[in-house]
C-alpha cells in the first residue's frame, strides 16, 4: 500500500552487499524501492521480498548498468510503478584484481565498464529525471587513498567516479539536486572476500583503528543521510566512511 508523503529511490546492486543493506535501510526510512541487479533474480527478489515482509514497496529490476537501454528501462519501469523519482544511489560495481600490465586489459576493460561507464550512466539518466530535491549518490572506495599493488583497474575506476561526481554537481546548477559520493573502505561483502585468504582478511581488516571490516548497514546508514533531509546541504563531496583506516 502506498504510503503518505512516499519517496521514491533507485538503488541498483542491490540483490546483495552494500546496494541491499541501502535498499532495506532507504525502505525502513519511507522509500518505495526500485532493486536493480545483473543477474542474480533470486537474490534481488530476496531483498523485494525483505522490503515487503516491513510493510514496504519494491520492484526488482534486472538491467546491467553499463548497457544504455538496460538504464533506460530502469527508470522507465521505476516510474512506471511508483510514479515518481527522488533518490538515485549507484551501488552496482565490481572489484577485480589485476596488475597493470599488457595482459590485463580485459581486467581493466570489464571494471571500467561496469563502474565508470555504469556510473556515467546511471547519474546520467538521474540528472535528466530527477525533479528539485533529488539526490544522486555514487559509491566510490576509500581504496584511492591506499594505491594498494593490484587496484589499478579499480582504483582508476572509481578515481572516475569521484570525478563524476564533482562535475555533475557543477552541471545541475539552479536545480536543487546534489550529487555526492559515498567512499567506503573494506566492508564485509562478497565483492571483498572474493579471492582473499583469511590472512589477507585479517591484515585489511586490522588497518582501522577499529581494527574490523565495516559493515555493509554502516555504509548504508551515511547513503541514507545524504538521501535525507540532514543531507540537504552536502553537494559535490566524497564522504569517506572507513572505520578511519584512510
Ligand atoms: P557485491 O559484490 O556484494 O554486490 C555487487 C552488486 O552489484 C550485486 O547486486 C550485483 O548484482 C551488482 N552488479 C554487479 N555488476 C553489475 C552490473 N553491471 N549492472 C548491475 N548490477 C551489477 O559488492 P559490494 O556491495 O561490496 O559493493 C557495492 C559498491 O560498493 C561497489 O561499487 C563497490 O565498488 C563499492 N565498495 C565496496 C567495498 C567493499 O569493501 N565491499 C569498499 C568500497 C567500495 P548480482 O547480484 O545480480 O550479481
Amino acid at each position: 500500500m502506498r504510503q503518505a508523503n512516499e519517496r521514491v529511490a533507485i538503488v541498483t546492486g542491490a540483490s546483495r552487499g552494500i546496494g541491499r543493506a541501502v535498499a532495506l535501510k532507504l525502505a525502513a526510512d519511507g522509500f518505495a524501492i526500485t532493486v536493480n541487479y545483473a543477474g542474480n533474480t533470486e537474490r534481488a527478489n530476496e531483498t523485494v521480498a525483505e522490503i515487503e515482509a516491513t510493510g514496504g514497496r519494491a520492484l526488482a529490476v534486472q538491467g546491467d548498468v553499463a548497457d544504455a537501454a538496460a538504464v533506460e528501462h530502469l527508470f522507465t519501469a521505476t516510474r512506471e510503478a511508483f510514479g515518481r523519482l527522488d533518490v538515485v544511489v549507484n551501488s552496482a560495481g565490481v572489484m577485480q584484481m589485476a596488475n597493470i600490465t599488457t595482459d590485463n586489459l580485459e581486467s581493466f576493460d570489464r571494471t571500467l565498464s561496469t563502474n565508470l561507464r555504469g556510473s556515467w550512466l546511471v547519474m546520467a539518466k538521474a540528472a535528466e529525471t530527477l525533479g528539485e530535491g533529488g539526490r544522486i549518490i555514487a559509491l566510490s572506495s576509500s581504496v584511492l587513498g591506499k594505491s594498494f599493488p593490484g587496484y589499478g583497474a579499480y582504483i582508476a575506476s572509481k578515481a572516475g567516479v569521484e570525478g563524476l561526481v564533482k562535475v555533475l554537481a557543477n552541471e545541475l546548477r539552479g536545480r536543487e539536486i546534489t550529487v555526492n559520493a559515498v567512499a567506503p573502505g573494506p566492508v564485509a561483502t562478497e565483492l571483498f572476500f572474493a579471492g582473499k585468504s583469511d590472512e589477507q582478511v585479517a591484515k585489511i581488516a586490522a588497518m582501522s583503528p577499529f581494527e574490523r571490516l565495516g559493515q555493509p548497514e554502516e555504509i548504508a546508514d551515511a547513503v541514507a543521510f545524504l538521501a535525507g533531509s540532514q543531507g540537504r546541504w552536502v553537494n559535490g563531496q566524497i564522504l569517506r566512511v572507513n572505520g578511519g583506516m584512510v
